[in-house]
């Protein structure tokens, strides 16, 4: 029986640096054969200080609600054909955490699950390619523990389903010198506490790291505290909807995994891998 595949990580142009409107990323999935896609693209940041850019990460609240409207009439258009989900990758700032929450509350009834992600760490966002000089000012190291810091204060929130991107702060080759297995074990305990859904996130791939998030090692991690696991390509044109999903199946599968959730109305379900 073919698997029953999903991709729950897809940007659209709305965010200002996707190629492909929300009916673009849904016919690429059909196209690849895929049962549902969730388009999350970022949840509006205006919260996140300078300089970081967020027009240029997200579109603005006020164009939210028109999203959610067309991702709705997308669901209803192509039903039977494929399920589109709705979603939202949220970036977490913990000074914003009431402004987030406040901005989110009138779409709660719409999203099918939410993704907490982590991209600033000291003021600055770790993959974005022109802020790499900031990664100078500091230690690799301690970037990294206060990144996994940051992930477990978001699981501890409560407030999402998916952990984007498990060791984001990788994607420019930047490799810890010491071992935090430690660190990450108690951010991988937070997750679990908190009930979420960690992602194999295959962009990573595309990115000079050139391996997935998170990584194998990570995964194993994952696996062995019973975490559940999602599938994200991170796409941000249409041709890279569920990238690599054959090397992302067969790893987690070589690790031990046996389904993987996809989600409904906040509701994970499991499948078969
Ligand atoms: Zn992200
Ligand atoms: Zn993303």
């Amino acid at each position: 029986m073919p698997l029953e595949l999903f991709d729950l990580h897809v940007h659209t142009a709305r965010c200002h640096h996707a190629n492909g409107t929300a009916e673009d990323m849904v016919k690429a999935a059909i196209q690849k054969g895929l049962r549902a896609i969730g388009i999350n693209d970022h949840f509006p940041m205006a919260y996140l200080p300078p300089p970081i850019p967020v027009h240029a990460y997200a579109m603005d609240i006020s164009e939210f609600p028109g999203h959610v409207k067309e991702l709705k009439q997308l669901r209803e258009q192509y039903r039977g054909e494929i399920d589109v989900l709705i979603g939202s990758e949220v970036d977490y700032y913990m000074p914003a955490v009431d402004t987030i929450k406040r901005d989110l509350e009138p779409f709660m009834d719409d999203f099918d699950y939410l993704y907490g992600s982590v991209h600033v760490v000291r003021g600055f966002p770790v993959d974005d390619g022109n802020f790499l000089q900031k990664w100078d000012e500091y230690d690799v190291d301690s970037i990294f523990i206060d990144y996994y810091q940051a992930l477990a204060e978001m699981a501890e929130t409560r407030m999402f389903d998916v952990v984007g991107h498990v060791d984001l702060p990788k994607k420019y080759k930047k490799i810890p010198a010491g071992n935090l297995d430690g660190r990450i074990g108690k951010t991988l305990d937070a997750i679990k506490g908190a009930g979420m859904a960690v992602e194999i996130n295959t962009a990573g791939l595309r990115k000079p790291i050139g391996e997935m998030y998170p990584s194998p090692h990570i995964l194993e991690m994952v696996f062995d505290k019973n975490i559940e696991i999602t599938l994200g390509s991170d796409a941000h044109d249409p041709s890279e909807v569920g990238h690599s999903f054959d090397r992302a199946i067969g790893l987690a599968r070589q690790i031990g995994f046996s389904s993987i959730v996809c989600f409904k109305k906040r509701r994970p379900t499991a499948v078969p891998l």
